[in-house]
């Protein structure tokens, strides 16, 4: 079987290595060491500051999206959402939930966000902006240049969602002055699902999260914040994924994050560009290298069925009303060109037999 999902993904050897071990206790000094090497190479791989906080969190990504709300916004201000999928809609979920008054910029499939749409909701007095810089529902990857200046002008807080583009696309926590950027264990990193990791710029954590009740104790940040000072969590963490993850930051920091997003930046237009030779259609807007949405109206259902099925190759479906429209392939993960020939291959004799 060959997994071309976003998550999880195939993982690299080194990792299912890690993974068939015995876990260690975890309230002791070396696993401390480990805790702290994370937050420094985790910070490293995004180009934060130093007195950036870090918060790990066992739990799927949505959990941490939902914390980063609660931490830093109240019911006594106002967000902006940018839903242009089903990512984008949970941050809008997540706001009426917890009763947090909030507005929506909802990209109809197909139209790119442009600066022009932004520009509707500029000057609204809202707290901070919340946008899933690749909404994963459909490939798009956002401006976050476009964004961080949109924010900057309208003196908003900006949270990003970076579950699927972190190490798939360009973050710089500095320079494109992200306050919380979201990270998940099992999308780019490769790892076992359970692990979010949340960077917390020093300006949010002061201003907001330090002066905000949570109104939770699993999720408070405050509490992470301080146990990780000495390189603990206040509750059992995801041992093994952390574990995992000091190896594949220790990989990604002798890589090179950038030259791992160029190799799925790579292994992405290898991949467009056969899927084209053969007539199969992409969507137009800005895409990330995380993966590549395929339209294939109204077989996408079937297609990922007889991949599946027949040729023991699983792809990502899509949900709801996008089910029969859109296949998804990832990029993620221990993946190579060859892997595409062959996926390529049987979606077209899938595509002559229908
Ligand atoms: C995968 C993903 C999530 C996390 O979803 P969970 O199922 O909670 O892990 C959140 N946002 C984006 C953009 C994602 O791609």
């Amino acid at each position: 079987m060959k997994l071309f999902t976003v998550g999880p993904v195939e993982m690299f050897p080194a990792t299912l290595e890690i993974a068939g071990k015995q876990l260690p206790y975890f309230r002791t000094p070396e696993f401390s060491k480990v805790m702290l090497e994370n937050k420094e190479m985790f910070l490293e791989s995004i180009y934060a500051p130093e007195e950036t906080e870090v918060v790990f969190l066992t739990a799927s990504g949505t959990a941490a999206m939902e914390a980063a709300v609660i931490n830093c916004f109240t019911k006594e201000e106002k967000l902006l959402v940018i839903n242009g999928g089903s990512f984008g809609a949970r941050f809008g979920e997540i706001c009426a939930v917890h009763q947090i008054p909030h507005d929506e910029l909802v990209l109809p499939f197909g139209e790119t966000l442009t600066r022009e749409k932004l520009e509707a909701f500029a000057g609204k007095e809202y707290a901070g902006l919340l946008v899933n810089l690749h909404e994963t529902s459909t490939g798009q990857l956002y401006d976050i240049k476009m964004l961080s200046a949109f924010c900057r002008e309208n003196n908003m807080y900006l949270v990003v969602d970076g579950i699927s583009a972190y190490g798939a696309d360009e973050i710089n926590f500095e320079k494109h002055g992200i306050d919380v950027l979201i990270v998940s264990s099992q999308k780019a990193l490769a790892l076992s699902p359970g692990l979010s990791i949340i960077a917390v710029s020093k300006k949010i954590y002061e201003n907001k999260v330090m002066m905000i009740s949570s109104g939770s104790l699993y999720l408070d940040f405050k509490s992470h914040i301080n146990n990780l000072r000495r390189g603990q969590t206040p509750f059992t963490p995801a041992v093994g994924i952390l574990l995992e993850l000091h190896e594949r930051l220790e990989q990604i920091r002798k890589t090179g994050i950038l030259q791992m997003q160029q190799e799925m930046h790579d292994l992405a237009v290898y991949f467009r560009e056969l899927l084209q030779k053969k007539g199969f259609s992409i969507p137009e807007y800005p895409l990330s290298n995380a993966l590549t949405p395929v339209m294939l109206y109204p077989y996408a259902k079937k297609m990922y069925d007889c991949l599946k099925e027949d040729y023991d190759l699983v792809v990502t479906p899509s949900g709801g009303e996008m089910s029969d429209e859109l296949i998804r392939i990832g990029h993620l993960g221990c993946m190579r060109k060859e892997d595409y020939k062959t996926l390529l291959s049987a979606m077209e004799k899938v595509r002559e037999a229908l």
